[in-house]
């Protein structure tokens, strides 16, 4: 919903949630790109699905395209510290691509669904010191752009309000309390058959 308010008075909410609604003169519902921010836990994976989906706007889960790296780096016998740019030429040949099969959002990589090969502990372990190379930072940004910018999209990460997306129209930095944040984290991990105390 539209803010209401008297001219002059402060506006309560960020800059950023006062887009106009709709495209000047066309009509049509203005298509805005959503950045997401926030620490790991906090809720942003599952925010954007919904309100992705809530909008008929494209998800584009940049967690996901990192883990694609780092399967094909392992795939291809390429160790991380070693092969640091390697895997950084690797990923600048990737192609990526976000479908929609049977009402799931599936991610393939030069024609291979990898949806659910990148969600192995192992890769996902690999994940981080793959996504610490510049050079794959570097090639994923401007995939990640170019997914953006036809505008309708909703991002999610942890630099994509600040880097990927800092003219985005819409940004939001979501966080929840250590508790809520740990305790998120327990059930992703019990969902992958790890379990692990709180206390
Ligand atoms: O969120 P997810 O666990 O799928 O992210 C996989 C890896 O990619 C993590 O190590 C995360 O830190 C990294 N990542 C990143 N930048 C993003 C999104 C994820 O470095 N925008």
């Amino acid at each position: 919903d539209r803010e209401q308010r008297l001219p002059g008075e402060a506006s309560a909410l960020p800059v950023a949630f006062c887009v106009p609604a709709y495209e000047g003169g066309t009509g049509l519902p203005r298509r805005v790109r959503v950045a997401i921010d926030g620490p790991a836990g906090a809720g942003k994976s599952t925010i954007a699905q919904g309100v992705a989906k809530e909008l008929g706007y494209t998800y584009i889960d940049t967690g996901a395209m990192y883990r694609a790296v780092a399967y094909r780096a392992m795939k291809a016998g390429l160790d991380v510290e070693r092969d640091a740019e390697a895997i950084g030429d690797l990923a600048g040949t990737l192609r990526f691509e976000f479908r929609d099969l049977g009402g799931e959002r599936r991610l393939f990589v030069d024609d291979e669904d990898v949806s659910e090969v990148i969600r192995t502990p192992e890769v996902g372990n690999l994940s981080l010191p793959v996504s610490a190379i510049p050079a794959v930072r570097q090639h994923l940004l401007v995939e990640q752009r170019r997914g953006a910018t036809a505008g309708g999209s909703v991002m999610e990460g942890r630099d994509i309000g600040t880097v990927v997306l800092p003219d985005a129209e819409v940004k939001v930095f979501l966080t929840a309390t250590p508790q809520e944040r740990a305790r998120r984290r327990q059930v992703q991990l019990q969902e992958k058959g790890i379990s692990q105390d709180l206390s």
